[in-house]
């Protein structure tokens, strides 16, 4: 089995986003968040695991799509989201935020944890790198989460 380790410093996104009902990240706030990637499996014919480069423009593309955007947890109970003409209003712990719709990304995720965004980039990166093995997400140096597709690990 061979792995792959695919960090770089395009592979990032700065976003805003808050947690309900924690003490210090409960008011909005953001963060240059970095993901790497790790894939394992055998050598193909070219003798590598996957291009490198293959890898990060996938990557790249899914964080783009994040990137300088507010992060709602759509699947959250404790959050709630409504679309109101053209504007998110969320309510979260007798906070009331209202964003331009365009300046949102809601993510199918129960709060915008690190642990939570890692197994949502995983999910959709999954679909496209079969052989991807783990998903990482820094909010800042040293505080990283990763998500590696079983529950069990
Ligand atoms: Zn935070």
């Amino acid at each position: 089995m061979h792995r792959l380790v695919v960090e770089d410093s395009k592979l990032g996104f700065s976003s805003s986003h808050f947690i309900a009902g924690h003490e210090n990240c409960e008011r909005l706030h953001g963060h240059n968040y970095r993901i790497s990637l790790e894939l394992a499996g055998e050598l193909d014919e070219e003798f590598m695991v996957m291009d490198f480069k293959e890898v990060k423009d996938k990557a790249c593309r899914l964080c783009n799509a994040l990137d300088h955007r507010v992060i709602l947890p759509a699947r959250s109970e404790s959050v709630l989201i409504r679309e109101v003409e053209g504007q998110i209003e969320v309510r979260s712990k007798g906070k009331v935020y209202s964003f331009p719709r365009e300046d949102c990304v809601l993510l199918p995720i129960r709060a915008t944890t690190a642990e939570e965004i890692a197994r949502y980039l995983y999910g959709e990166l999954k679909k496209e790198l079969p052989k991807l093995a783990r998903v990482s997400v820094a909010e800042s140096e040293g505080s990283m989460a990763s998500y590696t597709g079983s529950e069990e690990e």
